[in-house]
């Protein structure tokens, strides 16, 4: 067919691209007349480039070829029948090109196609080849190329908002939302083909997460005269009609026209609205990309505006801890590594605060979360040097400092000290807290933020196992003995075939006489090695894994037995029994007690129950409801530890106890700190008003027995009298007690 092919042109202009138009017919004569009707045609100034198949064999080699064919006009017989209709099916279906326009064209009547295969393939036109005169030829062209420039351009808006919608979602995925704004405007812009001044304006964050207003609204993006204007207010910029166009969008969600242009409006479902200000008409850019591109894109705009201020809001939440608004640990990993970069030296801090779940217990979660937020802003205060403050989790905080000193070291202790001798105050309460200090510091590059870290998290825990510490450094033996704590809690868990479970009792003296008065019992834990493991720790590893109140039944039971079958121990002699907070809070606890009582014979009036200051510092219902019921049974209730909580003197009138024990930390200092004795004779006094005994723990020595005496204390308890002792010496130590087996001498 090479005798009918035009040459090809050189160069061509883009505009005057000729249509390459498809002429599929066995006959030679209908090409011959297709071009000689069609010669010298133009439509929108571009000609008509012919293209000859004498079968539907050849047209396929130059389908094949060329994926630019605007029409085909095809035989419906050729080499068969359906020859023809093959051909449209393969253009269609086979090689799936749904642009080139077609249109089929018989000799004979009767081989009209069935209506069904005109709409199935997607045919643009059919006509009888006799009827076929120039102009409806040339107008069965043109209407068919008319339809393929509307495909195209279709066409062209899809393939550019899918490639935007997918460089969105890149930008989305990586990028923050400045970035995304100047995307959009580069991609709408790029849609018009020709530059136009426009602003992408709206709310870097969620608008509930910052509680914003129009004065929040910023230019996030901005191309031609608004370039300067970018990440500054929406009220930078000069023009007040803009401006007004912008709020007015945005408040509205419509678009909004003005004299210098149009705003089209953001439409987030999350309140996260915005708006793209053009500075052209309405009516403009309608004409050069037509209204549903427009929409389209705004739509698309919207949904990545919406998901890269998520993504930033996110990225706060994971950041900042909502409730101090310090760092969360994932923000503080991060700051530890941007700083690793810098820093040779970083240090660790790991704090909590002393008691805090008592604290908890006591007033409440939701006072407790005050509490936290105000030690938070403390740190802050104490700490304006720190790299990053974070809480990580309850009452745990984790400061980064530059450097690890020994003297830096030091520096942090006294500057906690110096920030926390003021009490935190909560409307009708006043904490003194206790911060309790881990260290660790990085020894390289080669320390992660986690290792550090989780060093100074052992370091802490080392000072959380030893009252009197109130900070450690973290060193690699603190290490083994985290692991051996772990398995002395895995030790209890297996229970009594591993551990073994008995009871001590250590006698408590009346101080008038020093016969004895009641036995505490203390629980004692012993390795199947028979090596006793130490109590207050695995008493604190029981309440915190909740096996306490296990332990605690089984002590009860354990203790009452034993101390009611105990030979030469009056009725007078009480026994006393310690309740950890977990226990208190637990229901079980009545039933507990009653069934151990019952079982033993031991009426309720010969147990005395000690119980800590926490528990008393909100009204919690549920302690006095304990207390009142152990009370309305006989038995007695003591305050354990006292003096090393929270609260004032004042507030022991109101509760229902019978007693103090004043802790063996003041007892112990009394001789020689003589402020430890002022608040050893004020506490007195004040029990003494209140018509309370009082108990002084830990006597050693016959110096702290005397001042005990004549201070008027009640009763005595110590080494001073006895150990803590098994049944065995216990018997022991009754059988050798003055007088008629009661008397200590
Ligand atoms: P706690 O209630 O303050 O008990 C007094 C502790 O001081 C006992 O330690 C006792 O052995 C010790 N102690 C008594 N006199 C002296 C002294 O003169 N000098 C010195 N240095 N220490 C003295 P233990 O037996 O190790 O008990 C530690 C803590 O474990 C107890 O402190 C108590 O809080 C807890 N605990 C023990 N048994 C139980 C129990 O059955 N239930 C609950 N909830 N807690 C218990
Ligand atoms: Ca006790
Ligand atoms: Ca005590």
């Amino acid at each position: 067919m090479d005798f009918l092919a035009p040459s090809e042109p050189k160069v061509v202009n883009e505009l005057e691209k000729p249509w390459k138009v498809l002429i599929v017919d066995d006959d030679p004569d209908v090409h011959e007349v297709t071009r000689i009707a069609v010669s010298g045609t133009k439509f929108e100034n571009r000609p008509f480039r012919l293209l000859h198949a004498l079968s539907a064999h050849e047209a396929k080699e130059i389908l094949r070829e060329h994926d630019d064919i605007a029409v085909a006009l095809v035989d419906v017989v050729m080499e068969s029948d359906t020859a023809g209709l093959g051909l449209v099916s393969w253009i269609r279906d086979d090689i799936g090109n749904r642009f080139t326009r077609l249109i089929l064209r018989t000799g004979q009547p009767g081989y009209a196609p069935q209506t069904d295969v005109i709409m199935k393939f997607d045919i643009d036109g059919y006509a009888e080849k006799a009827e076929l005169s120039r102009t409806k030829l040339i107008t069965a062209i043109v209407t068919a190329l008319r339809g393929y420039k509307l495909v195209m351009s279709l066409e062209t808006n899809r393939r550019k908002l899918k490639e935007l919608n997918d460089h969105f979602a890149e930008i989305v995925q990586q990028n923050a939302l400045s970035e995304f704004a100047a995307a959009v405007l580069e991609h709408f812009t790029s849609l018009i083909d020709k530059p136009v001044d426009c602003l992408l304006c709206g709310f870097e964050t969620l608008p509930e997460y910052i509680g914003a207003d129009k004065a929040d609204i910023r230019v996030l993006s901005a191309r031609g005269v608004h370039e300067d204007k970018v990440d500054l207010p929406l009220d930078v910029i000069s023009s007040t009609e803009i401006r007004q166009t912008v709020h007015q969008c945005i408040e509205t969600q419509e678009i909004c026209s003005g004299s210098d242009g149009v705003a089209l409006p953001l439409v987030t479902r999350n309140g996260m609205s915005g708006a793209l200000f053009m500075g052209t008409s309405y009516a403009n850019l309608e004409e050069s990309i037509g209204t549903e591109v427009v929409q389209l894109f705004m739509s698309n705009a919207a949904l990545g505006y919406e998901k890269t201020g998520l993504l930033e809001h996110i990225r706060n939440l994971a950041y900042v801890d909502r409730l101090t608004g310090l760092s969360t640990f994932s923000g503080f990993l991060e700051a530890y590594y941007r700083n690793t970069l810098t820093a040779s030296k970083l240090l660790v801090v790991h704090a909590d605060i002393q008691r805090f779940r008592i604290i908890v217990d006591g007033i409440g979660d939701e006072k407790a979360s005050g509490v936290l937020k105000k030690t938070g802003h403390r740190l802050s205060r104490t700490f304006p040097d720190a790299l990053s403050i974070a809480r990580k989790e309850k009452d745990e905080f984790l400061i980064l400092l530059k450097g690890g000193d020994d003297e830096d070291i030091q520096d942090v202790v006294s500057r906690i000290e110096r920030a926390f001798q003021e009490p935190i105050r909560l409307d009708d309460t006043q904490l003194m807290l206790r911060p309790r200090l881990g260290f660790a510091q990085s020894s390289g590059p080669a320390d992660t933020a986690e290792l550090v870290a989780s060093q100074a998290s052992i370091a802490l825990n080392d000072v959380r196992q030893n009252a009197n510490m109130s900070h450690a450094v973290f060193n690699p033996q603190m290490q083994e003995e985290a692991f051996e704590r772990l398995r002395l809690a895995s030790l209890l868990t297996g229970g009594e075939d591993q551990t073994e479970f008995s009871v001590h009792y250590q006698p408590i003296m009346l101080a008038r006489d020093e016969s004895i008065a009641s036995f505490e019992a203390l629980m004692r834990f012993r390795n199947p090695g028979g090596a006793f493991l130490n109590t207050a720790r695995m008493i604190d590893a029981a309440e915190t894994s909740g096996q306490i109140t296990e332990i605690g039944a089984w002590m009860f039971r354990n203790s009452f037995a034993e101390f009611s079958k105990m030979d030469g121990v009056g009725d007078h002699v009480t026994l006393n029994v310690n309740l950890s907070p977990r226990q208190v809070h637990a229901k079980r606890i009545y039933k507990d007690i009653e069934d151990a009582a019952n079982n033993a014979s031991l009426p309720l009036s010969r147990l005395v129950f000690e119980v800590t200051e926490g528990l008393f510092l909100s009204n919690d219902q549920v302690t006095l409801d304990l207390l009142h019921w152990l009370r309305n049974r006989g038995a007695k209730v003591v305050i354990d530890d006292f003096g090393t909580g929270y609260s004032s003197l004042a507030y022991l009138r109101k509760l229902p106890v019978d007693g103090i024990k004043i802790d063996r930390s003041f007892i112990m200092y009394m001789d020689q700190d003589p402020d430890a004795l002022a608040v050893v004779k004020s506490i007195i006094a004040v029990a003494q008003a209140l018509d309370l005994n009082v108990t002084a723990e830990g006597v050693e020595n016959v110096a702290q027995r005397q001042i005990m005496q004549e201070l008027n204390c009640t009763h005595l308890q110590g080494y001073l009298y006895s150990k803590p002792l098994d049944t065995a010496d216990l018997n022991n130590f009754i059988s050798k007690a003055i007088g008629p087996g009661v008397a200590y001498g």
